[in-house]
C-alpha cells in the first residue's frame, strides 16, 4: 500500500533542472525523510507533492490517484513549512480553523476539530495568542496542528524543525516521533540534517543535485552507503580512494594511493558479492571507514587486518567521547572517535597504533 509516489519525475526552472529523475515510495503510514544538502532540490520534491509546482515530466501519484493536475487544496495531503507561515493577525484558534472554514464545515465541527488539534500539540491554553505573543517551538506545534486538523492521509513537513534552537529542536523531535506513531499518518519529512533524519526515519533518500543517490532504512545508509557522497554527508567517515587488489566473496583488499593496503567489506554483505561488482583487478574503489570503528592503542594489537602506526595529531574533548585526529606514517589522516578514556590523550611524540577491523 503506497501513498505517495514519484515517477521519473522532472522539475525545470527558466532552463535550470532543480529535480532530475526522482523515482520513490512511500509506505502508508511510514515516516519517511528527504536528506541532502541545502540546494539539492528537496523542497521542490516536496512541493512536487503538494502540488504547489507541476512537474516537467514525470508522474506524481498520491494514494494510487495521479494528481499530476490536481491543485494543492484537492490533494489528501497537507504541508507544514520552515517558516510556518501562520498569519500574524489571527489568533491561534482562527489560525487553526481557517482552512476548515474554508471547507464549509458547521462550526460545531469547526470547534471539535480545532479543539482536537490544539490537545494533539498540547497547546490548549494558547488558543487566544497571537503568534508574535508566542516563542519559535510553540508556533511550530500551531502550524502542526493547523496541517493535522485537515486530517491529511499525509504530511508534508519542510525543514519543520530548522529555525528552532538546538534543545527545543531535540525536544520537538521527540514530540514529532510521538505525533506519528500516535496519529499513524504518513510523514515525509524534508532535511539537510542528518541526525534529525537518521534518529526519526524508518527510510531516507539521501539526495544529491537533484537526484536520489540512496534509499534506505537508517542503518542501511549509515553502514552501507552506497556512494562517497552519502558515505560522507551521514555522519563523520574516513575516505580511502584506491585501487582495488584481490578479492574474495565480500571482502576485498585495497591498495590506497598513498600505499597503504587495506582491507574493507564491500557493500551490503547479504546483497552482492565482490566478484559480481567487479570486473577488472586494480579498478579503482572507495572504502568509507567510520571514526567509531577505529580503535588506538600505545602497543601493536594481534590479528587486526588493518592497523597502522602513527601519532596522535589533534584531540577534541566531546564530553561522552573523544575525537581525534591521528595522523599515520603514510601521511594519511584518520578520523578517530574513542569513549571517553584517559588512554588516548597522549601527546603528538609518542607513537601509537589506529586499527580495525573489516568494515
Ligand atoms: P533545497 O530545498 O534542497 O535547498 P530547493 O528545492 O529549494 O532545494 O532548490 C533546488 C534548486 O532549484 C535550487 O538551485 C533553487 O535555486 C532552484 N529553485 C527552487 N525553486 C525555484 C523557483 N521557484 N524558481 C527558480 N528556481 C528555483
Ligand atoms: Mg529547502
Amino acid at each position: 500500500e503506497l501513498d505517495v509516489e514519484l515517477r521519473k519525475v522532472f522539475k525545470v526552472f527558466n532552463g535550470e533542472t532543480a529535480v532530475r529523475g526522482v523515482d520513490l515510495k512511500i509506505r502508508q503510514g511510514e515516516f519517511f525523510s528527504i536528506l541532502g544538502p541545502s540546494g539539492c532540490g528537496k523542497t521542490t520534491t516536496l512541493r512536487l507533492v503538494a502540488g504547489f509546482e507541476q512537474p516537467s515530466a514525470g508522474e506524481v501519484i498520491v494514494r494510487n490517484q495521479l494528481v499530476n493536475h490536481i491543485p494543492p487544496y484537492r490533494r489528501p495531503v497537507n504541508t507544514v513549512f520552515q517558516s510556518y507561515a501562520l498569519f500574524n493577525h489571527m489568533n491561534v484558534w482562527d489560525n487553526i480553523a481557517f482552512g476548515l472554514r474554508i471547507k464549509k464545515l458547521t462550526n460545531a465541527q469547526i470547534e471539535d476539530r480545532v479543539r482536537d488539534a490544539l490537545q494533539l500539540v498540547k497547546m490548549e491554553g494558547f488558543a487566544s495568542r497571537y503568534p508574535s505573543q508566542m516563542s519559535g517551538g510553540q508556533q511550530q506545534r500551531v502550524a502542526l496542528a493547523r496541517a493535522l486538523v485537515n486530517r491529511p492521509s499525509v504530511l508534508l513537513l519542510d525543514e519543520p524543525l530548522g529555525a528552532l534552537d538546538l534543545k527545543l529542536r531535540k525536544e520537538m523531535q521527540v514530540e514529532l516521533s510521538n505525533l506519528h506513531q500516535e496519529l499513524g499518518l504518513t510523514f515525509v519529512m524534508v532535511t539537510h540534517d542528518q541526525e534529525e533524519a537518521l534518529s526519526l526515519s524508518q527510510r531516507i533518500a539521501v539526495m544529491r543535485d537533484g537526484k536520489i543517490e540512496q534509499i534506505g532504512t537508517p542503518k542501511e545508509i549509515y553502514n552501507a552507503p552506497r556512494t562517497p557522497f552519502v558515505a560522507d554527508f551521514i555522519g563523520d567517515t574516513n575516505l580511502f580512494r584506491g585501487r582495488i587488489f584481490p578479492f574474495e566473496r565480500s571482502t576485498i583488499q585495497v591498495t590506497t594511493d598513498k600505499g597503504l593496503t587495506i582491507f574493507a567489506q564491500y557493500g551490503d554483505p547479504k546483497n552482492g558479492k565482490a566478484s559480481d561488482a567487479f570486473s577488472s583487478l586494480r579498478e579503482r574503489v572507495v572504502v568509507s571507514v567510520r571514526p567509531e570503528k577505529i580503535q588506538v592503542s600505545l602497543e601493536e594489537p594481534d590479528n587486526y587486518p588493518n592497523c597502522f602506526e602513527g601519532r596522535m595529531k589533534h584531540v577534541m574533548f566531546m564530553g561522552t567521547h573523544v575525537q581525534c585526529v591521528v595522523e599515520l606514517v603514510s601521511g594519511d589522516r584518520l578520523l578517530v572517535s574513542q569513549p571517553n578514556r584517559p588512554e588516548v590523550l597522549v601527546d603528538s611524540q609518542t607513537p601509537l597504533y589506529a586499527f580495525w577491523d573489516v568494515h
